[in-house]
């Protein structure tokens, strides 16, 4: 990175006071920015969201080669309305309670659009929080932490989970798990939380394992389909 020119990396620019007629030091306006560059990494990291994902931007994904022309098209009108719900978030926060970002293929970077909206929620004052689908069936059955970590999870807005309700990607959830999981959907939803999922099938294909949450589910989301596989390299 390069020096900043005002102060040399100092992080103070002196002014001359005409007033006092001497210099003065004051904070330097790239301190400023470094300063709301680490207030909204400490946001990332409180979010939980892996810092590969950091960076990423919807016009990275765009100009990302995904397969073919036809792909591209077919994915237009998905993005078209993410960038919508981009741009004004309590669009979407007040018509729906689940963004499904789903799609067959396994690199079509749905974690990432995923992280790219709930970026946008974060710059907009929600509190957003990333998890696993394992690691939240996992906590029901984590009884020594369990308490607390749902506890802590109320202070949240939102809910990014990630391979949501994949019977391929993670343990299927026993009877009591599952109860519990329908349960804690179902009142953050009444409680006007809402989640951003990915997944490899739509909600109507969610294996009926998770039938309850599934029905939760279906009542009120926005589906996009993304498709193409990302050549990253
Ligand atoms: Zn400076």
């Amino acid at each position: 990175m390069s020096r900043c020119p005002v102060c040399h990396g100092s992080g103070w620019a002196i002014r001359y006071n005409e007033k006092n007629k001497q210099d003065e030091s004051e904070p330097c306006e790239c301190r400023r920015e470094r300063d709301e560059r680490d207030a909204f990494r400490t946001k990332l990291v409180k979010a939980c969201i892996p810092p590969e994902y950091w960076e990423y931007t919807l016009e990275n994904y765009l100009t990302l080669p995904l397969g073919d022309s036809i792909v591209n098209k077919a994915n237009a009108l998905s993005v078209y309305e993410l960038r919508k719900y981009m741009t004004d978030p309590l669009l979407f926060l007040n018509s729906y309670n689940v963004l499904w970002i789903w799609g067959r293929k396994p690199n079509a970077g749905h974690t990432s659009l995923a992280v790219i909206f709930a970026v946008e929620l974060l710059k907009n004052k929600y509190k957003v929080r990333f998890m696993r689908m394992q690691d939240l069936i996992s906590a029901f059955t984590d009884f020594e932490s369990k308490k607390d970590f749902f506890t802590y999870l109320e202070k949240f807005d939102v809910y990014l989970l990630d391979d949501a309700f994949d019977a391929n990607r993670c343990i299927v959830p026993g009877d009591y798990t599952n109860i519990h999981l329908f349960n804690w959907m179902s009142t953050a939803m009444s409680n006007k939380k809402h989640f951003i999922c990915t997944s490899k099938v739509d909600i109507a294909q969610v294996s009926d394992k998770f039938e309850q949450s599934k029905h939760l589910l279906l009542k009120s989301r926005l589906s996009l389909e993304f498709n193409g596989t990302l050549k990253r390299d």
